[in-house]
């Protein structure tokens, strides 16, 4: 794994019930990852189009299995 998406707060890279972490958040230019259990403690404002694009360029790199 080239870049880390483990939960921002618990570390974990997936979520107990096995789904991936997603990008929630976007701070001081790093994406801000966070398991099913966690996304709504750190997810920033919504509507925020850093975390859109971040999220899309992830699903971007996970399907090219980067
Ligand atoms: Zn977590």
């Amino acid at each position: 794994m080239p870049r880390s998406r483990a939960c921002a707060r618990c570390r974990h890279t997936a979520s107990p019930g096995g789904a991936p972490t997603i990008v929630v958040a976007v701070r001081n230019g790093c994406d801000v990852y966070a398991c099913a259990e966690h996304q709504k403690e750190l997810a920033g404002p919504p509507g925020d189009t850093l975390v859109a694009l971040a999220q899309y360029q992830d699903m971007a790199r996970r399907r090219a299995g980067r």
